[in-house]
């Protein structure tokens, strides 16, 4: 009855309690232990009744026991995340990042939604890292003030030194910082993504653009499974599976969730799941 119960780690524990989660809904009740658990599942759920964190839940848990996604290893512009969720609607896509980014909440755990035209780089760098992104814009600024100064300071070290020796070595080290904090930029990008929520359509074309590889996803979720086949996104989703490759028996685990069950979901159920829980709550 408490989500202290299923083992989660400490740091998605304390993003719970930050949340005010303090007691599993019916679905996270049954679906967490399953999922952390590394079975397959799929489960009847409706809107609000907590499927975005019976889902999350497992995923940053797992990520964050296996260690996160340290880089790319091998090309460098593309980017390689570990747990894929898949939504019907950019709206919804969006939710589920905002939702997903309290429970990874410092924990290093990098998520990224991938919609629109904007490509996935630049969403991570938007997302992920402002501060990286000012660091370099503050260094730049504290040079153009001391050039501004320039004459002032130059005078003061003359006075000092005998030479403008200071203010030359301010700037060149200065230089160097910002150099350095484009590398530590760029070094963020690279390191990659560890949970990419998307539609299907915006990612069957990112995986066309060679934009996103899908061969290290350990976790995929699809959620809302029955309104992405109204919408017409079965091939798009058969595609997006196929690009993950066969991976032996136990190596990725899927979850499905749907409000109803008809045939199409049945089918796309035995296809992609394994030997999986069928949940209904
Ligand atoms: P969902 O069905 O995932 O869209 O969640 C519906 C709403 O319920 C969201 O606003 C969640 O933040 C909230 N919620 C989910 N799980 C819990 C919980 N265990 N305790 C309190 N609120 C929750």
């Amino acid at each position: 009855e408490r989500f202290d119960e299923i083992d989660l780690g400490e740091g998605l524990m304390q993003n719970i309690r930050r949340c005010k989660y303090s007691k599993p809904t019916p679905v996270q009740k049954h679906a967490i232990p399953i999922a952390v658990a590394g079975r397959d599942l799929m489960a009847c759920a409706q809107t609000g009744s907590g499927k975005t964190a019976a889902f999350c839940f497992p995923i940053i848990s797992t990520i964050l026991k296996n260690g996160l996604n340290s880089g790319p290893g091998g090309t460098r512009t593309v980017a390689q995340p570990s747990a894929l969720i898949l939504s019907p609607t950019r709206e919804l896509s969006c939710q589920i990042h905002e939702e997903a980014k309290k429970f990874a909440f410092k924990t290093g755990v990098r998520i990224v939604v991938a919609y629109g035209g904007a490509s996935i780089q630049q969403q991570v760098s938007v997302h992920q890292s402002p501060f990286y992104c000012l660091l370099p814009l503050l260094v730049l600024l504290v040079n153009s003030v001391v050039h501004a100064h320039g004459h002032f300071a130059a005078f003061v070290w003359w006075h000092i030194q005998g030479s403008d020796v200071g203010l030359r070595l301010f700037n060149s080290v200065s230089f160097f910082f910002y150099g350095i904090c484009c590398v530590v930029q760029l070094y963020n990008l690279e390191k990659g993504v560890d949970i990419l929520v998307a539609t299907p359509g915006r990612l069957a074309d990112m995986i066309d653009r060679g934009r996103v590889s899908l061969k290290m996803i350990k976790h995929l979720a699809l959620d809302e499974a029955d309104r992405m086949l109204d919408m017409g996104f079965e091939p798009q989703i058969r595609k997006i599976v196929q690009q993950m490759g066969m991976p032996p028996p136990g190596q990725r685990q899927t979850m499905l969730f749907s409000a109803t069950f008809p045939d199409e979901i049945q089918r796309l159920a035995s296809d992609f799941l394994k030997d999986y829980i069928f949940l209904s709550v």
